[in-house]
């Protein structure tokens, strides 16, 4: 049995793969520091005998016998990873170095959950892989993309220097039931505002675009990167090339909701990226992978989440 650990196991993506590793058969050592992710979403997990949670902060080491390391462990929304930026570069930085050192020491495959961030607000439009970002090295989202840039840096660094099995996967937007409901982000930010009658809060004129990805499609690429063949590290796109303007989102998740809510218009956060937008040939090439889920579908999914959440809360 495959004895994996999940840093930043409860959070949403995290426990979605937990989830999807236990339905496997293999063994999850689940680790968080509940920052941003709640014991709620792996709650269902805890009486599995295959599955154990740790609280743990992955800044300090960790002395733990594992096969695979997935590492999740990062606050993703910009509102909470500017709530306490030094602690977000520590996490990316200090958390990659510590479970690098991890999985050296015990010969581990590692993957590291990367971000679209690390290009930045890009110049080159859809993005492959080998663009090399415009990132703004002292804005207030710096501190999360050159953390995960620096983080990728580590990950290579440590395949080159001590031959270790890297994964490095490049995130895009990614949505889907147990979204932080206060998370700032836009797809829990319109869902909740559109159920609760409130205001729909465009930041900016709302042409800004984004490529939505379910969370499904996202873990579902996930697994299939971690079992790809030894030599192939990434970096690899993984999102769902379906450009959205944030209008266009708006509109999609009222006319779901119903409702009576109405646009309202905000200053757009500094260093907000224009457009979004992955190449994911590679992806396709190397791990079969492609999105399934379309956005319609997804947002039914997420809405009948936070309906319930918002009614028991
Ligand atoms: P999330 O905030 O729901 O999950 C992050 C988890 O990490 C939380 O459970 C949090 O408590 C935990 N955590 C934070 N700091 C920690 C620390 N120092 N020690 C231990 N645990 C810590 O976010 P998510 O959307 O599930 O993102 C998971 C990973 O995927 C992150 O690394 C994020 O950067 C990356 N990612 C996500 C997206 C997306 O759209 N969801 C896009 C790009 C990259
Ligand atoms: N956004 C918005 N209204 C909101 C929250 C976000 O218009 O209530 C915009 C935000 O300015 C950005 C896009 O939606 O252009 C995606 O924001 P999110 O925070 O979800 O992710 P990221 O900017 O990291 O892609």
């Amino acid at each position: 049995m495959i004895q994996n650990l999940v840093t930043g196991g409860a959070g949403f993506l995290g426990s979605h793969l937990c989830d999807r590793l236990i339905e496997r058969g293999e063994d999850v050592l689940c680790v968080d520091n509940f920052f941003t992710g709640s014991k709620r979403n792996v709650v269902h997990l805890l009486d599995h005998s295959s599955f154990e949670l740790m609280r743990h902060d992955v800044t300090f080491p960790l002395y733990v016998e594992v096969e695979r390391i997935y590492n999740l462990a990062c606050p993703a929304s910009p509102v909470h990873y500017q709530h306490d930026p030094v602690q977000t570069t520590k996490t990316s930085v200090h958390g990659a170095i510590n479970m690098l050192g991890l999985a050296k020491r015990v010969k581990a495959r590692i993957l590291q959950a990367s971000t679209s961030e690390v290009y930045g607000d890009p110049l080159v439009h859809p993005q492959p892989e080998d663009y090399w970002g415009n990132v703004n090295t002292i804005g207030t989202r710096s501190c999360y993309d050159e953390g995960k840039r620096c983080a990728e840096t580590l990950f290579f660094d440590y395949h080159r220097q001590h031959a270790l099995q890297i994964k490095v996967m490049r995130i895009f937007n990614t949505y889907g039931p147990r979204m932080h409901p206060n998370d700032g982000r836009v797809v829990s930010n319109f869902i909740v505002q559109a159920l609760q009658g409130e205001d729909i809060t465009i930041y900016g004129d709302g042409q800004q675009t984004r490529s939505f990805c379910y969370v499904d499609d996202l873990i579902d690429a996930m697994l299939r990167l971690m079992d790809s063949r030894a030599d192939f590290t990434g970096p690899v796109n993984i999102g769902n090339p379906i450009e959205f303007t944030m209008l266009a989102l708006a509109e999609n998740i009222l006319k779901l909701v119903g409702g009576t809510s109405k646009l309202t218009f905000c200053p757009l956060p500094a260093d907000d990226p224009k457009q979004r937008k992955p190449l994911i040939d590679l992806a396709q090439q190397e791990l079969g992978w492609a999105p399934k889920v379309g956005l319609k579908d997804g947002l039914k999914e997420t809405i009948a989440y936070f309906r319930k959440l918002l009614a028991t809360t």
